[in-house]
């Protein structure tokens, strides 16, 4: 990690190293590091050449793709900042995105040159489009794009100031908002990351990365899988049965999965039966795990499991749960205690610090934090006061110092004054038989304020009576918590990092109203 001072450092200090070792497998494609720090390099060059500046904004839509990592390196050596959207978005919001970003340059999978044309329409200062990979008229190709830039690095050294990703929130509240992250940031994740259990690679340790590469969770284990000289196996879509064959068959020793990912991957056939002997650590986080899923997952997989809790503001840092404090009692449900360097705070509604079991917002401080949202000054100071990230999450500390954290502020219920967390709820629904999915909103009712509704999708063939649903959480969860209500629906809408979007969930109930909280 010495050689590597900014983001932009990585393919070069490994192609030093072991330039022959492979740095990305995609399908049957490999990239060895030296490769990769050359196309980085020429990346660079050719857009310094199209007239990018340190500062200026480059944009990406696509899937996941080998094309991205010169990418991610070459923006980084051309000091500008590369701001991906997500693909999975619709054309109008994804032009919401590229119009907040002002990219220079566009560079777009051939599975979306028609929602870019779309996008960029709209916009008064549309970027110039590059095709990163497959062919379209109105893109220029890579290569030609590339021409004979050299594979040398540019002159002009990366500062630890320079600003080099702008990741777009997962937009489960509300738009998405752009997060300025800037490499001094990045340099204390890497630094941060190697001295966590179940972060820390070895050399040549393959690393199977399925979160979407325009998310700070995909970004993040890339960057630490690459830094600490792993094999990065990276997969296109995800699709459970595919993750459960490629663990053994590439031989995975380190994954970051989100928990809808792993509760996938458990329902599939052969699950219980793989070979994971290669297997050491599986990361998850982005949104809460059910108690039974993260039970079942490890004795399935019997390797160490760590649990992140942060969010896009924090560089993905703030709390771990390590391998080792899975096993202390009562800790399991716990999103763990800081990172190395990251200090966190419960705090009240005047932003005062809480004791220990006093329930509030969960704060989070430290480089790690983000330099600003993009174009919002407003949310930006709101954000993040004397230092101190704003999570948006509520929960509390116990007293070791373990962090709990119970849910979004914006999802709470709050029903006959008591405050419901429907992570919790659905925790003790989800090892309900029969149950494959859940989610659970406050819907509006005259008596109560809201009520606790749950929204569930049956395991296939199985068939699920509300009343068991409302039996079975009220043995395990107080009366007030369990749900007054059930729905059965085919499948719960989710965005890419796998999160429940409740906000769409609520808002037919909801026509016409305003919800207290949120
Ligand atoms: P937006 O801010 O646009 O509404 P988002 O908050 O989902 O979207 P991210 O930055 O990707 O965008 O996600 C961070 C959020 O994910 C956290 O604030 C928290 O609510 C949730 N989260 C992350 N890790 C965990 C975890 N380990 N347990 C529970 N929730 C988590
Ligand atoms: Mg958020």
């Amino acid at each position: 990690l010495d050689a590597i001072r900014t983001l932009a450092d990585i393919p070069a200090a490994q192609a030093r190293k072991r330039g022959d070792a492979v740095a990305v497998k995609f399908g049957d494609r490999e990239t060895r590091f030296a490769e990769l720090d050359a196309q980085s390099n020429r990346v660079a060059h050719a857009l310094i050449a199209a007239g990018v500046a340190p500062g200026d904004r480059v944009s990406v839509l696509t899937k996941n793709h080998d094309a991205w990592y010169p990418l991610f390196f070459g923006t980084a050596r051309a000091r500008a900042c590369l701001a991906p959207t997500n693909c999975r978005l619709a054309a109008g919001e994804i032009e919401f995105i590229l119009g907040d970003a002002g990219p220079k340059l566009l560079f777009v999978g051939e599975d979306f040159f028609d929602t870019a044309l779309t996008a960029v329409a709209g916009l008064p200062n549309p970027p110039r489009l590059v095709a990163l990979y497959g062919a379209h008229p109105a893109f220029e190709s890579l290569d030609a794009w590339i021409g004979d830039a050299p594979a040398t690095p540019p002159a002009d050294e990366p500062q630890l100031g320079d600003d080099v990703l702008q990741l777009y929130t997962s937009g489960t509240t509300g738009r998405p908002k752009g997060v300025v992250l800037a490499n001094r940031t990045y340099r204390r994740f890497l630094e941060m990351a190697t001295e966590i259990d179940g972060f820390a690679y070895d050399e040549d340790e393959t690393v199977m990365i399925v979160m979407p590469l325009f998310h700070v969770a995909g970004t993040n284990v890339s960057f630490s899988g690459l830094a600490q000289g792993g094999r990065l196996v990276l997969v296109k879509d995800f699709a459970a049965g595919d993750a459960i064959a490629m663990l053994s068959e590439e031989r995975v020793a380190h994954a970051f999965l989100a928990p809808a990912m792993i509760q996938m991957m458990l329902q599939q056939p052969g699950a219980e039966t793989g070979d994971y002997a290669r297997l050491r650590s599986i990361a998850y986080g982005a949104s809460p795990i059910a108690e039974d899923v993260l039970r079942r997952a490890r004795a399935v997989f019997g390797c160490d499991f760590v649990q992140f809790y942060g969010m896009t503001e924090s560089a993905g840092g703030g709390s771990y749960l390590s391998p080792a404090a899975h096993d202390l009692p009562g800790k399991l449900t716990s999103c763990g205690q800081p990172w190395p360097g990251a200090e966190m705070a419960i705090l009240d509604g005047e932003g005062r610090p809480l004791g220990d079991g006093e329930i509030g917002e969960i704060a989070i401080r430290g480089d790690i934090v983000m330099k600003e949202y993009w174009n919002r000054p407003e949310a930006t100071v709101e954000t993040v006061v004397d230092g101190w990230l704003h999570t948006g999450d509520v929960g509390y500390r116990d007293a070791d110092g373990y962090y709990f954290v119970h849910d979004r502020i914006k999802d709470m219920i709050v029903s006959g004054g008591e405050n419901v967390y429907p992570a919790e709820v659905e925790s003790a629904i989800m090892g309900c038989p029969g149950v494959a999915d859940v989610a659970v909103i406050g819907v509006p009712d005259a008596k109560w304020g809201e009520a606790v509704k749950a929204l569930i999708v049956p395991a296939p063939g199985a068939e699920v009576a509300a009343d068991d649903v409302i039996a079975w959480a009220r043995e395990r969860i107080a009366a007030y918590k369990a749900p007054k209500s059930v729905d059965i629906i085919d499948a719960l809408p989710r965005n890419p990092s796998g999160k429940v979007l409740r906000r769409e969930l609520r808002a037919p109930y909801w026509e016409g109203r305003d919800r207290a909280v949120g």
